[in-house]
């Protein structure tokens, strides 16, 4: 049987509950063997980190530990260069069976800065791609990706055949917690309990991560 993963990258700065329980969602109604969190060393879209990479990783293998199908992989914090999608994915397709199925799941706002990404018009050659859109959004795709979806969207994702390359949306209403969020309360010294995993709480409490200070 051809394996089913996913792929979810982020910054991870810190992981939480919004993270994860969307994560469990298309796990869950993908039936995948395996969802990947996969943080990024230097993301270049955006600024850097506030917490070094070797603890997001930590964080986010706490996050998952008792949390299968959802497991994580730190690929990219092992490349001396910035998180391009298309690396990691030709780095995990070189260790997959040919027939298995990846999925590269990307946000909405994430799929319509597709057009700007490092070598984007290949990425559907090793996977699909799982747009989570919500359901209060209603901005159109870039002209750019329209004939893109024209040609390669199918609208149920469980009917996605093969290793990679249609395009599908899957329908979320994400739990209103960002990073940014959780970053803010911290350095004022408020408690973001309920918003990160316990373990992860305690990891960020006894490394003194997100102080004002740091
Ligand atoms: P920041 O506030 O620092 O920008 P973030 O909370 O958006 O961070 P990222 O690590 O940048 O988290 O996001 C990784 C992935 O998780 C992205 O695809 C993003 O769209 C998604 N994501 C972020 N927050 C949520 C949420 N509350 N529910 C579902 N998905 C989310």
């Amino acid at each position: 049987m051809p394996k089913r993963i996913g792929i979810f990258g982020g910054t991870f700065d810190p992981v939480h509950i919004g993270h994860l329980r969307s994560a469990l969602e298309v796990a869950d109604m993908m039936a995948l063997d395996e969802l990947r969190l996969i943080p990024s060393a230097r993301p270049p879209h955006r600024g850097a980190p506030q917490v070094a990479a070797p603890d997001r990783l930590t964080m986010v293998a706490l996050a998952v530990a008792d949390l299968a199908p959802l497991c994580v992989d730190d690929r990219e914090l092992k490349r001396d260069k910035p998180s391009y999608s298309i690396d990691t994915l030709e780095s995990l397709r070189a260790e997959l069976a040919g027939d298995d199925q990846l999925f590269l799941i990307l946000g909405w706002d994430a799929f319509c800065g597709l057009p700007s990404w490092h070598r984007w018009d290949e990425l559907l050659q090793h996977c699909h791609i799982l747009v989570l859109q919500r359901p209060d959004a209603d901005s159109e795709a870039p002209e750019t990706l329209r004939n893109l979806l024209a040609a390669r969207s199918i609208s149920d994702p469980l009917t996605l055949e093969g290793p990679g390359g249609q395009i599908s949306f899957i329908w979320q209403t994400p739990l209103a917690v960002s990073a940014t969020q959780i970053r803010t309360l911290l350095a004022s010294g408020k408690s973001v309990r309920f918003l990160v995993p316990d373990a992860v709480l305690t990891y960020i409490h006894a490394h003194g991560l997100y102080r004002a200070s740091n």
